[in-house]
């Protein structure tokens, strides 16, 4: 019909040849497998403390994990909630879960406790690991059998050497898994809302990665194997799918090595890149913007750096800044990547030896990858736009999710009947198939490439007693990309403060998720049905300020 006809006029796709996908593993299968040939070559290493493991004692673990788990009464299809920081035991513990057939929900150790019981309870959560240092924060959901990563004893808590050391022959290899099969359910926001379960299926990841990965699975094995091990930086947050499957399985799916690092701290950055001899680097902006300004790198010795490329993603890269980092560090390339969550984890690759015209352009987020269809729609009339024209981009292909966990109508809202996922950020690709994106219609603020979902602060300040109406929207940092700031209507007579309101939402929600600037407004710009006008808002206060 004429619609449809408009809406899938102009389609996009990779120039480069489909990889096959192996249809038969699970996720633990296609990212350890030719283990034997590879077994005492370095899997992990923590550099905390150097702790370290071979990919024969990853193997052997992974099974002891899924042993153990199954052994505390884990059923296909429970949810594991990993509530960790960065640790060298974090994929052996998710490879174990996806083993046993469960799901891996990890979250951000930093959240605020109320968070992280919602995300128990909402994901129904079977089984919780997590450590001395976050027990704490589980609150009245600690009823729940807890796995407790680390040397500390806690009663009532299962030591994770225990499971370490499980029995496997306790796995019913009669467990059958299957590709459609959830292995992973990290929470977004999507284009709207609180944040949601993103039901993620072992055939999703293995797609993605396939993809992503076909230039280096060319390479012979016996190639490989002779060259130097090539080691990757694990220091972006494991909770995240870019962390998990992004970073940790597609060096694992390629015998690499991870390197992991707990959290972001410049000088041990610097340390860790030089002594481990990092390749490459997935990292996000700001901590591009920190290498290239922060006087601390001045009192390293650059020329030990083994860096090949850093890749950076989950925000905008302004091209001054890519700029002054080739500038400061010729020898590394930069690669832009863009994904979401909800494609399990990337759409667009940056380099390809295999491409036709190798690097992408300078401001480009990549090239499309093969099994993936793009196209950018006229957000009002729905209608695709030819290549050049900004339009929200939307994404179709093996790694799109299952949907978001009993949420059926964002579900819908999301995916379309065509099975086009609908990503909110506006971009266009240009006639050498590069892609920029320009521009975001969803509501999401990204503070430091975290997700901040608008409309969970906004149920926070509703619920002050002084305040009317509110709408919270992101406002440009050149820090942190974005900040998210509170448009806030007060009840009559009220004579509630910035500094209250900070505080009131301070002290409900994670650091990164913090308002960090209120504007005083007379009223919020609605519909009719009651809903934000959110660029009308942004309109208002730019005019304003
Ligand atoms: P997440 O699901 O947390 O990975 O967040 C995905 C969102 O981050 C995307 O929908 C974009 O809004 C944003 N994003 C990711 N990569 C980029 C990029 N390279 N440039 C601009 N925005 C990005």
């Amino acid at each position: 019909d004429l619609h449809s006809n408009h809406s899938e006029k102009y389609i996009f796709t990779s120039q480069l040849p489909r990889a096959p996908i192996p249809d038969n593993l699970t996720i633990p299968e296609y990212v350890l497998q030719d283990l034997d040939v590879y077994a005492h070559k370095i899997a992990v290493v923590d550099a905390s403390d150097g702790r370290q493991y071979t990919y024969k004692e990853v193997g052997i673990l992974v099974n002891n994990v899924a042993g153990g788990l199954i052994d505390l009464g884990l059923q296909k299809g429970d949810v594991v909630f990993v509530l960790l920081p960065n640790v060298a035991e974090y994929f052996i513990l998710v490879l174990g879960i996806m083993s046993a057939g469960a799901v891996f929900s990890g979250c951000n150790p930093s959240s605020h406790p109320l968070e992280i019981q919602k995300h128990i309870q909402n994901s129904e959560a079977k089984v919780i690991i997590t450590n001395a240092a976050n027990f704490g924060k589980l609150g009245a959901v600690s009823h729940l059998p807890v796995i407790l990563h680390g040397e500390q004893i806690i009663p009532g808590t299962i030591p994770v050497n225990r499971i370490f050391q499980a029995d496997p022959r306790k796995f019913p290899i009669g467990v059958s898994i299957s590709q459609d099969d959830i292995c992973a359910l990290p929470y977004s926001s999507g284009t709207t809302g609180a944040s949601k379960g993103v039901m993620i299926t072992h055939r999703n990841i293995i797609s993605n990665l396939s993809q992503t990965l076909q230039d280096m699975e060319k390479i012979p094995r016996e190639e490989r194997l002779k060259g130097p091990q090539y080691c990757t930086l694990g220091m972006l947050p494991f909770f995240h799918i870019y962390g998990i499957a992004g970073i940790g399985f597609s060096t694992m799916r390629m015998k690499g090595k991870v390197v992991v690092m707990e959290r972001y701290d410049l000088r041990k950055l610097l340390l860790t890149l030089i002594k481990y001899e990092v390749n490459f680097a997935p990292l996000v902006p700001p901590i591009i913007l920190s290498l290239v300004k922060d006087p601390i790198v001045n009192e390293y010795d650059l020329k030990n750096l083994k860096l090949d490329a850093v890749m950076t993603a989950a925000a905008p890269l302004a091209s001054e800044l890519q700029n002054a980092f080739e500038h400061k560090f010729p020898r590394v390339e930069v690669r832009q990547a863009y994904g979401l969550t909800e494609y399990s984890c990337v759409t667009l690759s940056h380099c390809g030896p295999g491409h036709a015209r190798g690097i992408a352009k300078r401001g480009s987020v990549g090239f499309l990858i093969p099994d993936t269809e793009m196209k950018f729609i006229d957000p009002e009339t729905g209608h695709s736009l030819p290549a050049n024209s900004p339009g929200e981009i939307c994404v179709r292909g093996g790694a799109t999710m299952k949907g978001y966990l009993k949420n059926p109508d964002a579900t819908k809202a999301t995916i379309d009947e065509q099975g086009w996922l609908h990503t909110g950020d506006v971009g266009y690709i240009d006639d050498d198939g590069d892609i920029f994106v320009v521009d975001r219609v969803k509501e999401l603020i990204k503070y430091k490439g975290f997700q901040v979902p608008p409309a969970e602060l906004e149920a926070i300040l509703i619920s002050h007693p002084s305040i009317e109406d509110v709408a919270v929207i992101p406002f440009p940092d050149q820090e942190a990309g974005e900040i998210p700031l509170a448009c806030v209507v007060r009840k009559p007579e009220s004579e509630i403060t910035k500094e209250d309101i900070y505080n009131f939402v301070a002290s409900q929600v994670t650091g990164y998720k913090k308002v960090r600037r209120v504007e005083f407004m007379d009223s919020i710009p609605k519909s009719s049905s009651g809903k934000i006008l959110r660029r009308q808002v942004r309109a208002t206060l730019m005019k304003r300020l």
